[in-house]
């Protein structure tokens, strides 16, 4: 099975609404490929501007995180619904900033897997060790457990809509990228993974991205190997360079 490439850009906090308009129009003619599945992440507040600057390219919405109520009393929350209907294709959950700064747990993460789903998003899983994980080589233990906790009581059909994105924290806007056999490496050992927690079609059917300091000089490489099917982008994507990544 061949497994369709998903280049996604993680705007972060990056651009006011409208800077976010005007990045839209920067890259529209740079990120067209029709063999690539490309995806703008970006702050709640860019997301009506955004999808209103993409009308009529080849580009997809993903937002950058949700709660897991419907609506209520979550004052500064935002809901997968609220983001469904504002056209938002794809959501980022389980990132490192958002697991360290903002004390996510692997609990809530699963919670937004589900919700996600339900709410009719897909999810761009996000995983990956720390520096001291790396170093102490027990990394691949790390990302298992993360998957395995992220992904209970997830099905398998809604796991072949899955992304997961292996983002080693080591090499997120650190400048610092994994080689492409360390990417290959973990890659593999989370399709190995899914080929355990469900079976071997559903493996051969999650789309794995690397991410960390991926840019249009290292893209090539990353994306050439069997497991890496894709990239979530961080600094590369608020510039023309990731035309060039999308065209790797
Ligand atoms: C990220 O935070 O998802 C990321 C990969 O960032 P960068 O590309 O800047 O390392």
């Amino acid at each position: 099975m061949s497994r369709r490439r998903i280049i996604a850009g993680n705007w972060k906090m990056n651009k006011t609404p409208s800077e976010a308009v005007a990045l839209c129009n920067e890259l529209k003619d740079l990120v067209v490929n029709d063999a690539v599945d490309v995806v703008y992440c970006v702050p709640a507040i860019d997301i009506v501007p955004v999808a209103e600057a993409i009308k009529g390219t080849n580009v997809k919405l993903g937002a950058e995180n949700f709660y897991i109520e419907d609506k209520g009393a979550y004052t500064g929350e935002i809901s997968a619904p609220m983001l469904k209907d504002a056209g938002v294709e794809y959501v980022i959950m389980g990132h490192s900033e958002r697991r360290d700064i903002f004390g996510e747990n692997d609990i809530l993460i699963n919670a937004k897997v589900k919700k996600a789903f339900e709410a009719g998003l897909k999810p761009i899983l996000c995983c990956g060790e720390s520096l001291a994980v790396r170093k102490a080589g027990t990394y691949a233990d790390w990302v298992k457990r993360q998957i395995t906790w992220d992904l209970y009581g997830v099905t398998a059909d809604q796991v072949k809509e899955l992304v997961i994105a292996y983002e080693p924290i080591w090499a997120i806007g650190t400048g610092e990228t994994a080689t492409a056999d360390q990417a290959q490496e973990v890659c593999k050992m989370i399709r190995e993974t899914i080929a355990e927690l469900y079976d071997a079609p559903t493996a051969e059917a999650v789309r794995i991205q690397y991410g960390g300091s991926m840019n249009a000089g290292n893209a090539a490489e990353l994306l050439a190997k069997d497991d890496i099917d894709g990239g979530l982008i961080g600094g590369a994507a608020l510039k023309p360079d990731f035309g060039k990544i999308v065209n790797a």
